[in-house]
Formats: structure tokens, sequence, C-alpha cells
């Protein structure tokens, strides 16, 4: 229940902010990781090794396929579908709404879960992301592959907790 209302907290501020910026279609960016996809609780399942690995990342696809339903409800005209997990190919792009793309496997540039975007786009949605490192009670807890303890910015730990 955590996830699910994390993810619509997420969408939410997302759309109000797509919905600020212009009338003419908007084009969107989908960073998708796995640890925070519905009913994950175990390494086994966001492993290519792992046995129920193929049922987690078909639910990935799924919910990808959500965010994109939803994003083009609100007028995305350009989506752009970041696989940002592991090896960044585990959406099944066959199962993929076609109308988005699909970035898939890493380039070793820099931006990393963001790959793909620049400041053409006008709304970010994160799904399947989780908590960071150290959070109590998260499930899969770490940050970016598990060595980094915490990012801050000016002395202020990410992301920041809610007033
Ligand atoms: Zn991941």
């Amino acid at each position: 229940m955590k996830k699910f209302s994390m993810l619509i907290l997420i969408l939410l501020v997302i759309s109000s902010l797509a919905f600020s910026k212009s009338s003419n279609g908007l084009k969107v960016f989908i960073s998708v990781d796995m640890e925070g996809i519905t009913g994950v609780v175990n390494w086994e399942e966001v492993s290519r090794d792992g046995k129920d690995y193929d049922c987690f990342r078909r639910i990935m696809t799924k919910e990808t396929n959500a965010a994109i339903e939803g994003a083009l409800a609100a007028g995305a005209t350009d989506i752009l579908v970041r696989d940002s997990h592991g090896s960044a190919r585990n959406i099944l792009p066959d199962l993929l709404n076609k109308n988005a793309k699909l970035l898939r496997d890493w380039s070793g540039g820099f931006m990393s879960m963001m790959e793909g975007i620049d400041k053409s786009f006008d709304a970010v949605i994160f799904i399947g992301y989780h908590a960071k490192a150290g959070t109590p009670n998260a499930l899969l807890e770490h940050t970016m592959t598990g060595n980094v303890l915490d990012i801050s910015i000016n002395g202020v730990s990410l992301p920041v907790k809610p007033v």
C-alpha cells in the first residue's frame, strides 16, 4: 500500500507540473526501476537469474503501461521510457504500449537512470523506484548500486521528508 501511495503522490506531483507547461501536448520521460514494482519483496524477483524474474518484469511492463496511459490521458504526445534497472533490459518490448519509445541497456553516460532526458521534456514519471539505503522498514532499500549510503545537496539528505 505504501508503494501504491508513493506512486500516486509522484504521479500527482508530475501531473501538476505537466499541466502548468503548455497546451501543445506534452513530452514525457518515464524512468522505470524494478525494486519498487508491485509485489516485489526479494532480490531474486529483480535478478535476471531469479526464478520469479519473468513474472515481475511483466508486472514492471504493465505498470509502465499504466503510466503511459495516464500520460496520454493528460495530453502527452511524445513519451520516452528509460529502462533503469540492472541490465536496463527488463521491460518487455512486445508488451509495452506502442505509443512510447523504449531506451534500453546502458551507454555508460553520467545520466544513468535518467539517460535520454533533456530540456525538451515537460514532465518526468518515476516507476518502481525504491527507498534509499538505510530507510527503516523498507524493502530492497539501497542507493544507486548499493555502494552509496546517502546523497545530499547542501547538507540536506535526499529525498527531503514531507513536513
Ligand atoms: Zn533497480
